[in-house]
C-alpha cells in the first residue's frame, strides 16, 4: 500500500519507514509528489496533524500520515507548545528558540523546571476520513540551565531526561528514537494499525 507522509523532514521519513518496514507499506514524502506544506492554523497538536494529513491526502488521492510535535513547559503554562518551531520568531531557528526559553526560565528553580515533548501522529485513509487513527507520545523531563550535548535537533540540548541522566542531545540517536515522544507515538500507531487490519 502507498502512503504519503505530510512532511518534508528526511529524518522523520527514515524513522517512519523503519517502523512500517514489515507492514507492506510504501511511505512517500509529500515533496516527492509535488505537495507543498499545509498551513498550520490549528489550535492543538492534533488539529495541526490532521490539517497536514488531510492536505496531503487531498492533493495526492492517497492515504496520508501527518504529525505535529513540540515541547511544553509546565512553568510557562505549556508554552512554547504549538509554537515550538517559531517560538523566537523565525521558523526553525533552534539557537534563538533555546535562548528565548532559557531566558523565560532564568528565575525558575530546578524543582519547577518540568517539561515534556509531545507528539501526535494521525493516519487518514482518505481526505474525508471521519475516523482517523490518532496516536500520541509524551517524553517527560526538565529544562536545563544551559545546553548540553551535540546531537539531535531543536530543544534537545536543554531537555534533560532524569531516568537516563542525560540531555536529549547527549543520547545515542537510536536510543532517543526508541524512547522519545515520536518513538512512542509511532509504536502506538503500529499497534492501532495491527488491530484495525
Ligand atoms: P514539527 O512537529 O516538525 O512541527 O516540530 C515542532 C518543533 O518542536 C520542532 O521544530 C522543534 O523545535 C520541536 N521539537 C519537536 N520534537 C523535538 C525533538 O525530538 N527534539 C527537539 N525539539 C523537538
Amino acid at each position: 500500500m502507498k502512503l504519503v507522509l505530510a512532511s518534508g523532514n528526511a529524518g522523520k521519513l527514515a524513522e517512519m519507514r523503519e517502523i512500517f518496514d514489515d507492514l507492506d507499506i510504501e511511505l512517500i514524502a509529500q515533496g516527492h509528489l509535488g505537495v507543498e506544506d499545509a498551513e498550520e492554523t490549528g489550535a492543538t497538536f492534533v488539529e495541526n496533524a490532521i490539517l497536514k494529513a488531510r492536505h496531503a491526502a487531498r492533493a495526492t488521492g492517497l492515504p496520508a500520515i501527518g504529525d505535529d510535535s513540540g515541547i511544553c513547559v509546565d512553568a510557562l503554562g505549556g508554552a512554547p507548545g504549538l509554537l515550538s518551531a517559531r517560538y523566537a520568531g523565525e521558523h526553525g531557528n533552534s539557537g534563538a528558540n533555546i535562548t528565548k526559553l532559557l531566558g523565560a526560565m532564568k528565575n525558575v528553580p530546578d524543582s519547577g523546571r518540568d517539561a515534556h515533548f509531545f507528539c501526535v501522529i494521525v493516519w487518514l485513509r482518505h481526505a474525508d476520513d471521519p475516523a482517523p487513527l490518532i496516536a500520541e507520545g509524551r517524553w517527560h523531563g526538565r529544562i536545563l540551565n544551559a545546553p548540553r550535548g551535540a546531537s539531535g535537533f531543536g530543544y534537545d540540548p536543554i531537555f534533560f531526561d532524569p531516568q537516563r541522566n542525560a540531555s536529549a542531545a547527549e543520547l545515542d540517536p537510536l536510543e532517543k528514537n526508541r524512547i522519545s515522544h515520536r518513538g512512542q507515538a509511532l509504536a502506538q500507531l503500529r499497534e492501532l494499525l495491527r488491530s484495525r487490519s
